[in-house]
């Protein structure tokens, strides 16, 4: 149970890069970061616009000499302080990550970065090597990968309950972009803009989630090939999908299936995974977060209750409240948090036991969403066939 107890006997300085006032996911990184007092902020470029970033850092209680106008300056002048900053957020739009993410890197900081983590698997790559080059983790905010629930299946299926794993079938599918609502909205108006999101809409800024949900409960499934269908309903954000289907054969035999979709009329959100094996089925989705179906063939279903003594121990480590009450993406975000200030701290003290058996989203996991949303657009246009995944 976490109580509020660092895991840390110190807390790491922290900046962020973007994340500003006016920005949608800036205050859940900080509201997460915070939240275990394991990151203390003092410094940020936080605004694309340097007056903005200074008066929202100040605002935040950053001290003004430390609001940056950019990330380069934030980078060289913290680099020069006794006391500058240890690790970095980067919560700004996607074109942008794998400059300020290498910088980060070459700057002798631990990255944050929201995903995706680039645009190419070559980028990727490259982030890749120089984070184990310098010795500096990345971690990617898969947020709800973080959820107790997901850990619970993970645990679940790892013990076999499951069966053998046949299908998985996953979703993210929302309907707020059912028009060109870019027109009246810059958060969206970048996001169906090539320029900023490089080659996919949906595929990278939602599909990515449920595909790490996947990787979280079944590590041990590796993705073969894949094929892809996207669509631009509303013209205007072509060539770039505002739905995407696709269909995947895993190494075992398995398959899965993802629907991602900003054209779905009347969902909310609609991020849903279920693990289908030989004996039993799991299915969690983000809008009921602390209830996780498990179905055994032939028997009434089981709901299991988020923060009940009944979870595997690796799904009560993480609860803060107690069964009954919900948790959700916050509590979720602020799990892949504490775990991010675990690693960085182990990694620094060159703890590899610790290490060794430590889940956080990491670079790799970064790579993976890159270099699946690649090959997705490989498939889509080339009419949707299928194409291996390595
Ligand atoms: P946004 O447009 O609402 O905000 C972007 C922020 O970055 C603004 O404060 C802007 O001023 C700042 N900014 C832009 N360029 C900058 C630069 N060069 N230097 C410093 N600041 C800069 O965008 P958003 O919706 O907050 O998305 C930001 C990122 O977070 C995107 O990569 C997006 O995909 C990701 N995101 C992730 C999740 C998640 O669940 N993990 C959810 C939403 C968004």
């Amino acid at each position: 149970m976490i109580n509020g107890i660092k895991p840390l006997d110190r807390s790491l300085r922290w900046g962020m890069v973007g994340g500003g006032g006016t920005s949608q996911i800036g205050y859940i990184h900080r509201s997460a970061a915070l939240r275990d007092n394991t990151f203390t902020l003092v410094a940020g470029a936080f605004d694309i616009d340097a007056a903005r970033g200074r008066a929202f850092g100040e605002s935040l209680g950053v001290a003004g000499e430390r609001c940056y106008p950019d990330y380069q300056t934030l980078f060289r002048q913290e680099a020069e302080r006794a006391d500058g900053i240890e690790a970095v957020s980067i919560a700004t739009p996607n074109n942008t990550h794998f400059a300020i993410c290498k910088a980060a890197l070459e700057s002798g900081l631990h990255a944050v970065c929201e995903k995706p983590l680039c645009f190419t698997t070559a980028e990727a790559k490259e982030l890749a090597a120089l984070s184990k080059q310098r010795n500096k983790i990345i971690g990617v905010t898969y947020g709800y990968s973080g959820h107790q629930l997901i850990q619970q299946a993970r645990s679940m299926i790892a013990e076999g309950l499951l069966g053998d794993i046949r299908i998985v079938n996953m979703s993210f599918s929302h309907g707020f972009h059912n028009e060109a609502v870019e027109l009246d909205n810059p958060s969206t108006r970048w996001r169906v803009d090539p320029k900023f999101v490089g080659p996919s809409y949906v595929l990278g800024d939602l599909a990515t989630h449920p595909l790490f949900l996947a990787e979280t409960m079944l590590p041990e499934l590796k993705i073969k090939r894949l094929m892809c269908s996207r669509q631009s309903f509303v013209k205007t954000r072509a060539p770039l999908e505002d739905n995407a289907f696709v269909l995947m054969e895993y190494n075992n035999g398995a398959v899965g299936s993802l629907w991602c979709s900003a054209v779905n009329c009347g969902s909310m959100h609609g991020q849903k995974i279920r693990v289908i094996g030989s004996k039993a089925s799991l299915e969690w989705w983000d809008e009921q977060p602390n209830q996780l179906r498990y179905e055994i063939q032939g028997e009434p279903v089981r709901i299991l209750e988020r923060g009940m003594g009944y979870l595997a121990p690796r799904a009560l480590e993480e609860d803060r409240i107690g069964g009954g009450h919900p948790e959700g993406l916050f509590e979720a975000w602020s799990n892949l948090y504490r775990r991010f200030a675990v690693a960085m701290d182990a990694t620094d003290r060159g703890d590899k036991t610790l290490l060794a058996d430590f889940w956080y989203p990491d670079v790799d996991a970064g790579v993976a969403g890159v270099q699946w949303v690649e090959r997705c657009v490989e498939s889509a246009d080339a009419g949707a066939i299928w194409v291996d995944f390595e």
